[in-house]
């Protein structure tokens, strides 16, 4: 009849016992001594009572004993992989930037603005030619920094909001920016275009984040943003479906600094607030030692918790990256090339087409093939096939396994304790 899920993770912390399912992401948090063996016993959760029972198979800790969860999770991790009502496209007109952080992957690259004109130019091409074959398409402005063009930017959304409309398909936007020229008219054009999310970023705690992240001319930017967010959520708290986040880059730092900082922000601001917290890793631009890593983040959830914030959980399922972990996700680059994934942008396999001067598009079969590959090559791996952590993080990131052949264990503290803080 009934069998315990694989799925079932328990984990003892400070305040009791956390008890996690990593398919169906649902949580229970029990005291300290607790039975636990139902989770992982079929005849201890038969001597359970029926609402307890109840409880447990409602949250597939228990589950059918005919079901096979692996079988499920692979079909809907590839039905996703390859769904084709959706496309999600992420601009990167320019590699141009206003601020110098010396973490930044872009900033020793040729930014690529000359080419403006010709960049939306061309995209408006493909946009003729391929939105109208989606359900809903998503256009994600990235950088470099996207308001530097926020006119193109815009009025390529003006475009596609008429051509929307002609051609029946849905479309919403969203924007990763530092901020720094977000202004009341921009922000009202954006949610005029169903701008689901926009994400700004602050650099640990505001010491740091003034060293860091400075404007070009080298004035700080930590108080500037912090006016900054007072007007993005003065602006768009009675919106429901739209997601404000903040990043927090943790470098170096202290949950007692980010605390300090955090606390700028006025408390009755902090619910319409995500917070994203992530410790900044080495690329090809920035090698520096970092005491910081993702295992850390839930101290640091705990704290943005107690301030007052929301916790940001990206909605995304069946996919092993927030980014570029399906068939129906680019980077369209300031030359017009189709990239999965530009955190390394010397790593020339993740570049995977072009968009031609008309409008058509180039996918080159053997790189596109190989990316596919390593997206599924969890479900060929024994370790993997076993690993109760499967669901959230599906052999880790695509990119590294592309590069080094290898799978990416993630710590649970990085892949399932946002579903749980959520
Ligand atoms: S670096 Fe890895 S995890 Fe990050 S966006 Fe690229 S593929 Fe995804
Ligand atoms: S990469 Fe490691 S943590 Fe991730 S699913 Fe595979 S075995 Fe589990």
């Amino acid at each position: 009849m009934y069998k315990v899920s694989n799925y079932n993770i328990i984990k003892d912390d400070e305040n009791g016992i956390i008890v996690y399912n990593s398919y169906t992401k649902a949580s229970l948090f029990l005291e300290k001594g607790s039975s636990i063996s139902a989770f992982k016993d079929i005849d201890a959760f038969n001597k359970l009572d029926k609402e307890t029972q109840d409880i447990l198979i409602k949250n597939g800790f228990i589950i059918d004993s005919s079901r096979d969860e692996f079988a499920e999770i692979k079909y809907m991790y590839e039905k996703k992989y390859y769904d084709k009502t959706f496309l999600n496209i992420a601009l990167v007109p320019s590699l141009a930037c206003n601020f110098a952080c010396p973490y930044c992957f872009e900033k020793d690259l040729k930014c690529g603005k000359e080419n403006i004109k010709k960049y939306f130019s061309v995209l408006k091409k493909f946009a003729e030619k391929n939105f109208k074959n989606y359900q809903c398409v998503q256009i994600s402005l990235f950088g470099g920094e996207p308001l530097l063009f926020a006119k193109e930017c815009l009025e390529f959304l003006d475009w596609v909001k008429v051509d929307s409309k002609e051609r029946d398909y849905r479309y919403f936007t969203s924007i990763v920016t530092n901020g720094s020229l977000l202004t009341e008219k921009i922000l009202k054009h954006l949610l005029e275009h169903d701008l689901k999310m926009l994400q700004i970023t602050l650099d640990s705690d505001k010491e740091t984040h003034d060293l860091t992240r400075r404007f070009k001319n080298g004035d700080p930017s930590f108080e500037f943003l912090i006016d900054k967010i007072s007007m993005i959520v003065d602006f768009t708290k009675d919106i429901s479906d739209f997601k404000f986040v903040l990043r927090i880059n943790l470098s170096n730092t202290t949950t007692d600094k980010v605390e300090e900082s955090l606390k700028y922000i006025k408390e009755q601001y902090r619910p319409y607030v995500n917070l994203l917290i992530r410790s900044v890793y080495n690329t090809h631009a920035y090698k520096d030692k970092n005491k910081n890593n993702n295992s850390q983040i839930d101290k640091y959830f705990e704290m943005g918790k107690n301030l007052g914030f929301s916790i940001f959980q990206e909605s995304f399922q069946y996919q092993s990256c927030e980014a570029c972990a399906d068939d129906k996700f680019f980077y369209l680059m300031p030359d017009l090339t189709i990239w999965k994934c530009i955190n390394d942008l010397n790593y020339n396999d993740a570049c995977i087409g072009k968009i031609n001067g008309d409008g058509s598009i180039y996918i080159d079969p053997q790189k596109n093939v190989k990316w596919a590959k390593n997206a599924m090559s969890t479900f060929n791996d024994k370790e993997c096939i076993n690993c109760k952590l499967l669901p959230d993080c599906y052999g880790g990131c695509i990119l590294k396994k592309c590069k080094t052949c290898k799978k990416q264990c993630r710590p649970f503290e990085m892949t399932s304790m946002l579903h749980i803080f959520r």
